[in-house]
């Protein structure tokens, strides 16, 4: 293992995965986390795998999100055997419903030439799942997506990284300490950790980094909810989105469905309202479900950025400070292929992926 202290302030998927892939290549780490594994956004995610769909602001994201699914790949493969947790990986087809005639029109003309989604009308659409809504004007089908049960990622990752030597400090930090523009220790308690390298992934409480370091560092916390069905009817066989929405039969037996996009600061409770709303959603859509029983209602923050994108390299205004962090809907897909990136950069001073549109220093 190599002696550097490397110290990762989060342990979400972007945390966790950080640690993973240094430890992958013989760096220690700790992360410091402040409350426990898998009580926020990455532990109560939906946990589909999705491809970025192709708008201008998207494409930015490809070669991103390809690495993300790749890497997803290969750790539902490695994850099971060092860990002996299935992290639920499944290749999970997927319909994105046009509720309206104008995006029927306008997604022709985008997807015309991409070979990863295929256009379907109404009839066609209503062929793969004869109990969707009628009214509905088509979909885009995508047979290559895949998704993952998002809690068991993280324990799956948690206890690979502390079988190689990675350890996990639950306490909350509260400061960081500079010393030749470079982050020298981070506070906890009344205690100061050195450090020779920090990476942030404190997803949506990234913003802090301002106010401790003057970094300009703009992630907001917008709310998400998650209703989880018991259904006597037979499982969807596609995961099916629409909007902001979206609904799937999970391995737990239970329908997910979801979701919400909501300002309301850094309250992570459950509401009403968003029950009411999701439900109703679900079941315009999927009429049969609506003698369905919720059975469980959760609620958790994303990291979204200003301009929407990640924020993922080395900042030029510190010597030693990695950014790892708002990767806002897509933060389980990406959350691998930002540590992989991260892993890199510590431990070569390099990537292979351009990760310019990310860089920390845009704000
Ligand atoms: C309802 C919902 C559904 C979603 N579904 C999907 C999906 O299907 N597919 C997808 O790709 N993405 C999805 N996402 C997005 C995804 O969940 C997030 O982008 C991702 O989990 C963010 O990971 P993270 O590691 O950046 O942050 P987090 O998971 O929030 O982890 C950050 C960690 O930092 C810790 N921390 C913060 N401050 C401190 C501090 N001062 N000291 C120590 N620790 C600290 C926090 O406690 C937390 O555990 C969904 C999000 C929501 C809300």
């Amino acid at each position: 293992m190599n002696n550097q202290q490397t110290i990762i302030l989060g342990g979400g998927i972007c945390g966790l995965s950080t640690a993973y892939f240094l430890a992958s290549s013989g760096y220690k780490s700790t992360i410091i986390e402040k409350d426990h594994i898998g009580s926020h956004a990455s532990a109560f995610a939906f946990g589909a795998l999705d491809y970025p769909k192709p708008t201008s602001n998207n494409l930015k994201l490809t070669d991103l999100s390809l690495l993300g699914r790749k890497l997803h790949t290969n750790l539902s493969k490695i994850l099971p055997d060092q860990t002996g947790i299935n992290i639920g990986y499944r290749k999970r087809p997927s319909l994105t419903l046009l509720t309206k005639k104008t995006q029927y029109e306008n997604f022709k003309q985008i997807f015309k030439n991409d070979e990863e989604f295929q256009l379907l009308n109404k009839k066609q659409t209503l062929t793969l799942e004869p109990r969707l809504n009628n009214k509905i004007f088509g979909s885009i089908y995508n047979k290559n997506r895949s998704d993952i049960v998002p809690l068991k990622l993280l324990n799956a990752l948690q206890k690979s990284i502390e079988n190689q030597e990675v350890s996990i400090i639950n306490q909350k930090v509260s400061n960081l300490i500079i010393k030749n523009k470079s982050v020298d220790s981070v506070i906890v308690g009344n205690n100061e950790i050195k450090c020779d390298k920090l990476v942030i992934a404190m997803g949506p409480w990234s913003y802090k980094i301002y106010e401790w370091v003057g970094i300009k560092t703009p992630v907001s916390p917008i709310k998400g909810q998650i209703l989880k069905l018991l259904s006597n009817s037979s499982e969807l066989n596609y995961s099916i989105n629409w909007d902001i929405n979206y609904v799937d039969s999970k391995p737990d037996g239970l329908i997910w469905c979801g979701t919400t996009e909501e300002k309301s600061g850094f309250d992570e409770n459950i509401t009403e309202n968003a029950k009411n709303k999701i439900f109703s959603e679900t079941i315009n859509i999927l009429p049969h479900l609506k003698d369905s029983k919720i059975v469980k209602q959760t609620a958790c923050l994303r990291p979204v950025t200003s301009d929407g994108m990640p924020i993922i390299g080395l900042s030029n205004q510190l010597n030693n400070v990695y950014f790892a962090t708002g990767a806002g809907r897509s933060g389980i897909t990406l959350g691998p292929a930002i540590g992989k990136i991260i892993s890199e950069l510590i431990i070569e001073e390099k990537t292979g992926i351009n990760i310019e549109n990310f860089n920390p220093d845009r704000f």
